[in-house]
């Protein structure tokens, strides 16, 4: 059944040069950087406050190492500085020579962030979803929102999509990828939580067999269907670890994010198993006896949806073979890590019996292309909606990745604009931009960017 909509007409709540649909750590970086260049910039979020999946679903772990040195810097780096002066991110023990690198409160990232727009003049509508983008004869001019206050226009010369699903992409009409080839499903989801009034000299006391014991228990009891399915590796290590305020990423689901009933009905469920395991513990795990809930994620966990198709894909063997790209905009370290689509809990690639991992000391490069199309030269895509395939899409997921990409469109998109307003046309594509003017600009906005080759002769359009 369908309903006619009404031609209808809209007031226009805010024109800018940049329009950045969605405030995860993509779109604040895109956002920031393109406002530091001197765009009108304005952000439309869905949900209270920026930061994602980063803040709203308890994310907290930065991968910015290449196992030897740091090689993931620009906005990320001024992220780690701003909030390590509030104390509100920790350095891991084995910097660098692991690739987790910072730990930090999803509370302070917030602040931290909603400052680094509100100091570059971002204009932030938080509570704002993009809806319908705005066509006009094939130009895309904006989206239209469906406010408090009835309908309202968003209109700018440029669009960033960085709502992690690729909304505003995929109703224009570009199209998209979803799910791995074998049965379309995508990576399983995971509601995060942390725990307070844990009595951590009694765990201590009661040392590693009590976890042993406790796991053994938990196995046998979900394997007859008395006991809710649970992430067994990262349970072990945070049972061992058993620190208070601790995030835990231990409660898988499965199913199709894009869908709300189901994902209403998947996340309801995840918050009744998190429960089922503290009710567990509580009885059974010495130093558990008072622990409470402290707090579940705002939402599900979301690790992939649709990946809008680019100019450029980046594959597994671009990562794994730490591949080097004639327009990349910076570096990128995490390793091929898919969590089964089925929700087990488990991570899925080495299954195959290969590695999932880059050489210690390498990294791949995060292309520009991955984040532009074919059909709208003034929208880009960035963050986890960018151009991969389902593998390479587990590894440039993680955060530091997708504010590589965040700061390097947002800059291009600046140069771009630069480039049209000088010519006195109309807004120049963004692939118009000349990269290694960008590049330039990127390192000198603190990017670690090195090992570039140089573009090929003809460059010919990678799919
Ligand atoms: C459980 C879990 C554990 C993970 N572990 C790690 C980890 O340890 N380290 C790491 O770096 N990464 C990790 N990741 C991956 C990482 O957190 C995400 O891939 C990353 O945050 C994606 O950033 P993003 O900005 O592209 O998208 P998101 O963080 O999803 O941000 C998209 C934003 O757009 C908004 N939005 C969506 N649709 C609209 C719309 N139509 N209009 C307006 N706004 C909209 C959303 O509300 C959101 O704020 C994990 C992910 C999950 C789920």
């Amino acid at each position: 059944m369908e309903i006619r909509i009404p031609e209808q007409r809209v007031p226009v709540e805010a024109e800018a040069d940049l329009l950045v649909c969605g405030g995860g750590c993509a779109g604040i970086a895109a956002a920031v950087s393109a406002a530091r260049r001197g765009l009108k910039v304005v952000l439309v979020e869905r949900w209270p406050s920026v930061g994602g999946m980063a803040t709203n679903a308890l994310v907290t772990g930065w991968h910015r190492s290449d196992r030897e040195k740091m090689v993931i810097m620009g906005l990320v780096e001024e992220s780690a500085v701003r909030a390590q002066k509030k104390g509100w991110i920790e350095q891991d023990p084995k910097y660098p020579y692991a690739h987790e690198t910072h730990w930090f409160d999803p509370e302070g990232m917030r602040i931290v962030w909603q400052r680094m727009l509100d100091e570059a003049g971002v204009r932030t509508f938080c509570y704002t979803t993009a809806g319908d983008p705005f066509v006009e004869e094939g130009v895309l001019l904006g989206v239209v929102s469906d406010t408090k206050r009835g309908r309202r226009a968003f209109l700018a010369d440029y669009l960033i999509d960085a709502t992690g699903d690729g909304d505003v992409a995929a109703k224009s009409g570009v199209p998209f990828a979803y799910g791995r080839d074998s049965d379309g499903l995508v990576q399983g989801m995971t509601l995060m939580f942390a725990l307070r009034d844990i009595d951590t000299n009694r765990v201590q006391a009661a040392g590693d067999r009590a976890v042993e014991s406790v796991m053994a228990d938990m196995r046998r009891l979900r394997d007859h269907g008395e006991f809710p399915q649970f992430n067994e590796g990262n349970t072990e290590t945070l049972l061992r670890l058993s620190k208070n305020h601790l995030l835990w990423n231990m409660c898988p689901a499965a199913g199709n994010p894009l869908d709300e009933e189901e994902l209403s009905r998947l996340t309801a469920e995840s918050r009744e198993k998190i429960v089922a395991y503290l009710d567990y513990w509580r009885r059974n795990m010495p130093g558990y006896q008072n622990a409470l809930l402290e707090i579940t994620g705002f939402a599900m966990g979301v690790r992939e949806s649709r990946r809008i198709r680019g100019r450029a894909t980046l594959t597994s063997d671009m990562v794994l073979g730490a591949a080097k790209q004639s327009d990349a905009v910076g570096h990128g370290v995490w390793m091929i890590d898919i969590h089964d689509p089925r929700g087990s809990g488990y991570t899925t690639y080495t299954d195959r019996g290969e590695s999932n991992m880059l050489e210690t000391g390498s990294s791949y490069h995060i292309p520009l292309g991955m984040c532009l199309n074919d059909r709208f030269g003034n929208l880009a895509v960035v963050g986890r909606c960018a151009s991969s395939t389902h593998e390479a899409h587990s590894s440039v997921r993680v955060q530091t990745h997708c504010m590589v990409m965040g700061q390097g469109v947002g800059t291009a998109v600046a140069l771009a604009a630069e480039r049209g307003s000088s010519s006195g046309g109309p807004a120049a594509a963004i692939s118009s931009v000349d990269i290694r003017k960008l590049q330039n600009a990127l390192r000198g906005d603190g990017v670690y960017l090195e090992d570039v080759p140089r573009p090929p002769q003809s460059s010919p359009v990678r799919r």
